[in-house]
């Protein structure tokens, strides 16, 4: 099943969470850890994020730099792969345009159809740290879009070079992004609905969100989509805060406000378990809201968070 149908067949507001792949070196066992901590909430499914490579300058003994290009979250496949054939719940890898060529990304389509993963995010992929703007590889995709057009060719039976196999049994299914409170380099919010608009025509199933911390902001998003005509699945995206570094990081990093309210509470918080509490109950009550109002499912963003995504759901499912 894909996702939309997995979450449609269900009555009740669905769970599901995104995870990392571990840092390059580092084992699997924190991660498997971190799953079975949320395992008990029966998440529909578990997306695995992917992440490019980085440009790094390192010191050499006659004192010049050596410019190296490092891969610090590989695995996404393998890792994706492992949860599912572990435990028996559908993964979704996100697939990027960032730092991938059309042919890595054929490699890797061909592996997970070898490996029975056919649901998937196709995301353009944040930018490389050292870029100010986003730049597609050479021979790389500038938008998820482009990337659907490589999908939904692969799913026809068609390489990037225009030979020809046999198509999938069981095409890709995938999903796309959303912003409620605007990609941040869409000059307007109506500019961000219609790419929306066209990535759904060309075959996305549903949408998740970027995190938000004002309900509103994601009531007023579906409205303006629903508007606009897209009638896909708009599954709302919740970040738990942990710290009151988050107060800055958030805004800076995703380009997402935090509602004064949410502010003033964290400032108040002296200790970082504080924080990480009023993170949970923030959390819940906007868990708790969007569940009254329908919403198919909530997926959480629980990178560092798994504990307040238990505490959360141990209220809220
Ligand atoms: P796009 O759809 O390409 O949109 C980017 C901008 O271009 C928007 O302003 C849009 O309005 C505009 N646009 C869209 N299509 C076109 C077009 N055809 N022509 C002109 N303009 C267009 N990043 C990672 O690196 N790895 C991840 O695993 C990852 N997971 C994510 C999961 C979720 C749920 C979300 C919300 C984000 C995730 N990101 C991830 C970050 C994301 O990739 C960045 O926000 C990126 O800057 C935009 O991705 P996108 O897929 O929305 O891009």
């Amino acid at each position: 099943m894909n996702v939309a149908e997995l979450i449609n067949k269900e009555k009740e507001t669905a769970f599901s969470f995104e995870i990392l792949p571990p840092l390059k070196g580092a084992d699997s066992y924190k991660l498997f850890r971190d799953i079975e901590t949320l395992l008990e909430f029966s998440p529909k499914y578990i997306n695995v994020t992917s992440h490019r490579s980085e440009v790094e300058y390192r010191t050499l003994p006659n004192g010049l730099f050596e410019k190296v290009s490092v891969r610090h979250r590989p695995g996404t496949v393998a890792i994706a792969a492992a949860i599912q054939n572990k435990y028996k719940v559908p993964v979704v890898p996100h697939v990027i345009c960032s730092g991938f060529t059309k042919s890595e990304t054929e490699y890797a389509l061909i592996d997970l159809h070898y490996l029975g993963i056919t649901n998937l995010l196709l995301l353009r992929g944040d930018r490389a740290k050292n870029e100010k703007n986003f730049a597609a590889m050479e021979d790389g995709h500038a938008h998820a879009s482009d990337l659907q057009v490589q999908v939904n060719d692969f799913n026809k039976g068609r390489f990037i070079d225009g030979s020809e196999f046999e198509a999938p049994s069981v095409p890709f299914s995938y999903g796309v992004a959303g912003y409620p409170e605007k990609h941040e380099e869409s000059p307007n919010t109506d500019s961000d609905i219609y790419w929306l608009k066209e990535k759904v025509k060309a075959g996305a199933d549903y949408v998740v969100t970027q995190m938000f911390f004002d309900n509103e902001k994601y009531f007023s998003f579906v409205k303006r989509c629903r508007e606009a005509g897209i009638t896909v699945p708009i599954i709302p995206g919740l970040k738990p805060i942990t710290s009151q570094t988050q107060l800055t990081v958030l805004p800076r990093v995703f380009h997402i406000d935090l509602p004064e309210a949410l502010a003033t509470e964290l400032r108040k918080c002296a200790t970082k378990d504080e924080a990480r509490q009023l993170g949970v109950e923030w959390c819940v009550a906007q868990a708790r809201e969007l569940k009254s109002a329908g919403v198919p499912s909530i997926h959480f963003y629980s990178m560092n968070a798994v504990n307040s995504v238990k505490q959360i759901a141990e209220k809220v499912y």
